[in-house]
């Protein structure tokens, strides 16, 4: 995939535009633009859920170019943001307009896009509680999503149950 950037001038709901600049992924109808981290975001980790971002981060938004629409889930690296357009770009023709484009057969739903969101980060489930969480580390997978789930894990080791 190949990469450019290139300035769009969005149309706001109030017929204003706004300048955002975009990293283009060519002939995919697809870009994304990135700004500091530190509100409410949309993450697919746990589902479809709103969470309260870290600061300090640079947030990745993906774009579809011919409406200006943002996709509401967030990514935190620009790996992650490039995996994630990759898996959804073969899905639909995103150079349509937005009205014809959610009618196309192959229109990702809710589910399928936080399904490839979690696969292009590579979360991971709990082994205790099940839930999908983000590894922070690098290097080997941790198993538990939080000290209590590897102090659960640990007890019930001991107890010989796991
Ligand atoms: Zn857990």
């Amino acid at each position: 995939m190949n990469y450019v950037e290139h300035t769009f001038g969005f149309p706001f709901t109030d017929g204003s535009t706004r300048e955002v600049a975009v990293m283009v992924a060519e002939g995919t109808g697809l870009g994304y633009s990135s700004q500091p981290s530190g509100g409410m975001c949309l993450w697919a980790i746990h589902s479809w859920t709103i969470v309260r971002e870290p600061e300090g981060l640079t947030r990745y938004i993906l774009i579809h170019l011919a409406s200006g629409s943002n996709f509401p889930l967030c990514l935190y690296s620009e790996q992650h943001m490039r995996a994630w357009l990759e898996l959804i770009a073969p899905l639909a023709d995103w150079t349509l307009p937005i009205e014809r484009l959610v009618k196309q057969p192959g229109y990702p739903t809710r589910e399928e896009l936080c399904e490839l969101h979690r696969q292009a980060v590579g979360s991971v489930l709990c082994a205790v509680c099940g839930k999908l969480f983000l590894p922070r580390t690098s290097g080997r997978k941790p198993l538990y999503c939080s000290a209590a789930c590897k102090q659960v894990a640990y007890r019930l080791r001991k107890g010989g149950v796991l």
